[in-house]
């Protein structure tokens, strides 16, 4: 064992160490409750707050009435809510409509039955024409909600924001701007409202500004998580007139990658430009039975209207012909405002950060504090907690999901918590070890300087790759590496050292910690490893104050250096303890009961053509309760095209009387090789969609047209190789056009409706209390198919 060598030891190591340590350690942590403060939900408003003002509570009273029960499009409680929003608007004296009209799918909405989707859709449409227009500007929100859920968060919430902030703006002086509100239809069937507003409604033809507003979850920050391209007059609109500015440039990138979409989606494609705006924390009740006016946050609809109001006032005065920009903004949220700057400058900064981290380790070789071979070696090191902390907090979920398998169908546990806290601290365990593993040998300042070597290269790496989440490293990188030049700069046992250092911690925490925290809710706990990556990176942008409050290791010998290498293991060896009694607190605490069921998915699907029955679930791992219905795995391709072509858990089902769809021919005619087939798809029962599939090894299918509309001619895998999913559909049934090439002397069609809920079916027992229904969209599905040879 050798001993430490003077260059060897901290970047800053001055002769008081444990007050520096408590003062950098007592400044990080006020940064930090700062950080948390800001992204805190304001108090709701009371119902007297003055009526130019946004009132959670007033908004709240719509909420309940919106959410009273599930009320998916096409549904008689869908109608309901649509009349109570009519009758709020009109009732403010706004020119209110509603446009009813049949609407292709929005997006690239991956649509479990393949092939093109409609809906029938009935968007409420008000305006509140300006005074001296220059443009619109659209409140959007969907009224619709899942079948599975009353939807009281989605989007009752986003649905009386606007209802309170229309109020608002109607109590106070006209916009100069047209406000335009749009409470669409089916957007969780296909975003079709939002597509048949956009492409076909008279007051959407000059394009504009549009202001999303959906819910996730039930509660947390209001996040402004998308953006349409060539964003910076947007972003500094939402900076200056928002009064709660959270949003981040990194948003987009990872909203890109999860697989939601929203109503922005469609205006998106129609050419406007916007913001894009939701609450996301507390998904375990999203599209679940669970999600009720109840379970809202309060503060979180106070922060949608607070911005919603806010921006809408801003948009409406200002001239909309201006917003354009020929370039992205990089943003993202601190303390009392929201930070921006033009994306061009990305690439700059990054290099610029990598260039000062250079700069630092030349300057560290030559004043004798690292050799070029320690320097080299803290680099190599320093990638080992980068790989550890997210493969840590990988192993940990896979721990807790095996002691409790009913989390694999929930989006997030329903008392997060816990978990979320055991992956930080493991992420600190891991960066300890790891710590006090490797400074003895590769010294402090060459492991200060690897942590930021790999801040600056990720910051080059994401300029290239994903250029809105750049800051996350660079800005980190680019401050510890001008304060360790500082450092370097000023007497080795003087206060400023310690000073730069702990100001270098400040921007990581302040950067940093909002990521930490808001990607936890973003992505869930499966993939706590990518908030448990962010979180080492925020160690080791931190490294030389984690040294500060490291035990003094360096320099003896024999029994004193024992004692510091146990000393050395405390950190690490607390964090490690504490990850893991917090795990286990989350097992404890967040148990399934009545209140907290565990999730299970159940369908059933009938042949009526040979009178058997299924039942289905998306289940991999079948809860108990569901392995009463379901045994093996099957692939229902062949005998139900509308649910998809995924395997699914099946049981043997016994067959109820039940209907399916009938199938009356209108015209038939042929002529040369092609053979037009006019057909009518009638329900006959009330259903939420219903589907059409050609069995095109019969037929192929040239052209087609679904209730007046043309529809693309997408080929699907398997039989059945184009199809047809309309949902909400009329009482009348629909009408389908197929152009034809025949193949053999009948074309075989597959019609199938569904609905909703499987109580009275023949061998259906309700659940017991402390079992729920997953948040999906064919949870409790009834699904009725035949064949029919024409
Ligand atoms: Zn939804």
């Amino acid at each position: 064992m050798r001993p430490t060598r003077p260059a060897d030891r901290a970047l800053s190591r001055p002769r008081r160490r444990l007050p520096a340590a408590l003062a950098a350690l007592a400044a990080l942590l006020a940064v930090g409750a700062g950080v948390l403060v800001d992204l805190a939900t304001p108090a709701p408003r009371p119902a007297d707050a003055p009526a130019d003002a946004f009132s959670a509570e007033r908004a709240y009273q719509n909420v309940k009435v919106i959410a009273a029960r599930p009320h998916v499009a096409g549904s008689a409680a869908n109608d309901q809510v649509r009349e109570h929003i009519v009758g709020v608007l009109r009732g403010l004296g706004l020119e209110t409509e509603v446009q009813d009209t049949v609407a292709p799918e929005a997006g690239q909405l991956s649509g479990a039955a393949g092939g093109a989707t409609l809906a029938r859709v009935r968007n409420v449409v008000a305006r509140l024409p300006g005074t001296d227009p220059t443009g619109r500007v659209f409140l959007v929100a969907h009224y619709d909600s899942v079948q599975s859920g009353p939807g009281g968060n989605d989007d009752a919430a986003g649905t009386s924001t606007i209802l309170e902030v229309a109020r608002a703006l109607a109590a106070g002086p006209r916009p100069r701007n047209d406000v335009v509100l749009v409470l669409t239809d089916a957007e969780e069937a296909c975003l079709c409202g939002a597509a048949g507003f956009a492409a076909d409604h008279p007051l959407a033809a000059d394009g504009g500004v549009v202001l999303n507003l959906e819910a996730r979850g039930s509660t947390g920050p209001v996040i402004m998580f998308e953006t349409s391209r060539n964003n910076a007059k947007l972003v500094e609109a939402f900076g200056r007139a928002a009064p709660h500015p959270v949003g981040t440039s990194f948003a987009v990138e990872i909203y890109r990658a999860l697989p939601n979409d929203t109503d922005f989606t469609a205006f998106l494609d129609q050419r406007f430009v916007g913001l894009n705006s939701a609450y996301i924390d507390g998904g375990a009740v999203y599209h679940t039975p669970l999600n009720v006016p109840a379970a809202m946050n309060r503060g979180s609809l106070q922060m949608h209207g607070d911005n919603a109001l806010g921006l809408a006032r801003e948009f409406g005065r200002t001239d909309l012909r201006d917003l354009g920009s020929d370039h992205d903004d990089t943003y993202f949220p601190v303390p009392g405002g929201l930070v921006r700057y033009p994306g061009w400058l990305t690439l700059p900064l990054a290099l610029a950060a990598l260039l000062a981290v250079g700069a630092l380790g030349w300057l560290l070789r030559r004043r004798g504090r690292a050799t070029a071979g320690r320097l080299v070696a803290g680099a190599g090191l320093a990638l080992v907690p980068v790989v550890a902390a997210p493969l840590g907090a990988w192993l940990l979920w896979t721990a807790v999901t095996t002691v409790r398998p009913g989390y694999a169908e929930l989006l997030d546990p329903y008392r997060p918590v816990w978990y979320r806290l055991a992956v930080v601290a493991l992420a600190a365990a891991i960066l300890f070890t790891w710590y006090a593993l490797t400074r003895r040998w590769a010294g402090p300042a060459a492991l200060a300087f690897g942590g930021l070597v790999w801040l600056a290269l990720f910051g080059v790496l994401l300029a290239v790759l994903v250029p809105g989440g750049a800051y996350l490293t660079t800005l980190p990188a680019l401050a510890g590496a001008l304060a360790g030049l500082a450092a370097l700069a000023t007497r080795r046992d003087g206060p400023w050292p310690v000073v730069a250092v702990t100001l270098a911690g400040a921007v990581a925490v302040v950067i940093l910690l909002p990521t930490v925290v808001l990607l936890f809710p973003a992505l869930g706990m499966g993939m706590g490893g990518v908030a448990a990556l962010f979180a080492v990176l925020l160690g080791l942008a931190a490294l030389p104050v984690v040294d500060l409050l490291h035990p003094q290791a360096g320099g003896q010998r024999g029994l004193g250096a024992l004692r510091a290498r146990r000393l050395g293991a405390l950190p690490a060896g607390g964090a490690a303890l504490t990850a893991v009694v917090l795990a286990g607190v989350g097992l404890a605490v967040d148990r399934f009961d009545a209140a907290h069921p565990v999730p299970t998915h159940l369908m059933y699907a009938l042949d009526a053509g040979t009178g058997t029955a299924r039942w289905l679930s998306h289940e991999d791992d079948p809860q108990p309760w569901t392995d009463g219905y379901v045994d093996g795995t099957v692939s229902v391709a062949d005998d139900f095209p509308g649910l998809g072509d995924g395997e699914l858990r099946a049981g043997p089902a016994q067959a109820a009387n039940l209907p399916a769809p009938k199938l009356e021919t209108l015209s038939d005619t042929r002529s040369g090789d092609q053979r037009v087939l006019r057909v009518r798809v009638l329900p006959q029962r009330p259903v939420r969609l219903l589907t059409l599939h050609v069995d095109t090894s019969t037929a192929e299918v040239r052209s087609a047209t679904v209730a007046g509309r043309d529809v693309p001619v997408k080929a699907r895998d398997g039989r059945w190789g184009f199809g047809v999913v309309f949902h909400a559909p009329p009482p009348e049934g629909v009408e389908v056009t197929l152009t034809l090439l025949p193949k053999a002397g009948q074309v075989s069609l597959r019609a199938m409706d569904a609905s909703d809920g499987l109580r009275g079916l023949p061998g259906f027992r309700a659940r017991p209390a402390d079992v729920g229904v997953v948040g999906s969209h064919s949870s409790e599905m009834l699904a009725v198919a035949r064949t029919y040879p024409l």
